[in-house]
């Protein structure tokens, strides 16, 4: 059996609707449908999901949440209308929508999460009325009926252990499974939500906990791209990539697919397809465990983020000086700040974060304690910071790839700040400043696709 997973933009009106019931009707295999809340219709359209972001934070400040409420409902209500759902069948959906801003929660996160996860309720709660209407015998499922456990944070949930025991238990019922995407409950049955995009996390717990022989996740897009299409014209398509290769890639920036999503997936050793709902028939992107997977190409896909700073460390003697990384760790611990990675020499060290946890005021802190503590020669604060990270299986047993990657750079005077290559050498990681990312990200797609 397959368990397929449908974006927002797939969810997003009637006529997408259609295309999610016909792919539904085009394989029996198809067992367990997970749903978004619907997303957006055109450019400058707003997701549900924000929308139920600003009813739960116009409720919290105690001010008239009808007109948003109506608004978050009129998108439900135009898809019923396209499938004309009686308004008795529909009741039951606003009358939940509504009641959110009148049940009580044990405080605003919790609140909060409620109110995201309804999108994803309302929608699977709406689909299976529709195809119900059309005689097919689905059934709409619950995270607490199905028992998809989650830890306790409202917002950044992690799915707990006990769900794929809980989950099994539905591994051989009859009816179409209709499940929300995005959110699970606590021990205590109160909601919690995934990260944002979470819907994919769940299409993966579920296709592991009912041992799937495929995990189907339909999107807007015909495959995952070898560079982003925003920065090559027409990127080459991935047909078959690893799931470290995608592990690797989305972690500088490949967003099609949520990076946590893989976890369950790799664990289950459930193989992924990317497909389009707009065009059902094309293959997509298969992502696949790393056994029997055989490289068609050196690199797979090369991807660039901007969303990175580092720290700069000078200190002579660096390297004989025990305790030194272990003090600047505990600093790093005192502040709740996780770095991403720590190249260093015989008297420098660099430190690479994701940025975006900080503010000024605590990357200053950060600054004056790490000087106060480890009284480096020289600090330097690095804002203009991109990582560059050329990924491939293909790379393992190749001698000279180092040199085809740099060859170019040098060849457009790009400065390479940082070259790492990761232990499993399927990726390489390049810092460079933000100004070059586009330009490297290019030149390495041209260097080894397009000559
Ligand atoms: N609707 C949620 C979001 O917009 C989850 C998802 O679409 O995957 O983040």
């Amino acid at each position: 059996m397959k368990v397929v997973k449908f974006g927002g933009s797939s969810l997003a009106n009637g006529e997408q609707f259609q295309k999610v019931i016909n792919i539904i009707h085009a394989d029996p295999a198809r067992k367990l449908i997970v749903t978004s809340a619907p997303g957006k219709r055109f450019t400058g359209d707003t997701k549900v999901t924000d929308l139920l972001i600003k009813y739960a934070q116009t409720v919290i400040q105690q001010e008239n949440y009808t007109a948003i409420m109506e608004q978050i409902w009129s998108r439900y209500q135009e898809i019923a209308d396209y499938f004309a759902i009686s308004q008795k069948l529909l009741l039951p959906l606003k009358t939940e929508l509504k009641d959110l801003a009148v049940n009580t929660y044990s405080n605003t996160d919790y609140l909060m999460a409620a109110f995201k996860a309804h999108g994803e309720k309302i929608n699977a709660q709406l689909l299976t009325i529709i195809l119900q209407q059309q005689n097919i015998s689905a059934r709409f499922l619950d995270p607490q009926t199905a028992g998809l456990l989650v830890s306790d944070v409202a917002n950044d949930a992690q799915v707990l252990d006990q769900t794929y025991l809980n989950l099994k238990q539905w591994q051989h019922v009859q009816d179409l499974l209709i499940v929300p995407g995005f959110y699970g409950v606590t021990h205590k049955g109160q909601i919690a939500t995934f990260s944002r995009g979470g819907s994919d996390i769940t299409g993966a717990i579920w296709a592991r906990g009912l041992q799937a022989e495929l995990y189907e996740n339909f999107t807007d897009v015909n495959a995952i791209y070898a560079a982003s299409p925003q920065i090559v014209k027409q990127p080459t398509a991935i047909k078959v990539m690893t799931y470290r290769e995608l592990r690797e890639l989305s972690y500088a920036g490949f967003s099609v697919f949520h990076d946590e999503a893989l976890i369950p997936a790799i664990e289950g050793q459930i193989p992924i397809n990317v497909k389009n709902t707009n065009h059902p028939n094309l293959p997509g992107t298969m992502i696949v465990p790393e056994q029997h997977f055989h490289p068609q190409n050196i690199i797979t896909g090369v991807a660039s983020s901007n969303h990175f700073a580092a720290l700069y460390l000078h200190r002579y003697l660096l390297n004989k000086e025990v305790g030194f990384t272990l003090k600047l760790l505990q600093i790093f611990y005192q502040y709740n700040i996780s770095y991403e990675h720590m190249p260093s020499g015989i008297d420098d060290l660099t430190v690479i974060f994701d940025k975006r946890q900080f503010t000024e005021k605590l990357r200053q802190q950060l600054c004056q304690e790490v000087k106060a503590v480890l009284k480096p020669d020289y600090l330097e604060w690095i804002d203009d910071y991109a990582i560059i990270m050329v990924v491939g299986e293909g790379m393992r047993n190749k001698i000279g790839v180092m040199n085809q990657i740099t060859q170019p750079l040098a060849k457009n005077h790009v400065a390479i700040h940082m070259i790492n290559q990761g232990a499993s050498r399927i990726s390489i990681m390049l810092g460079t400043k933000q100004a070059d990312a586009a330009i490297t990200v290019s030149q390495i797609y041209q260097q080894f696709f397009n000559h």
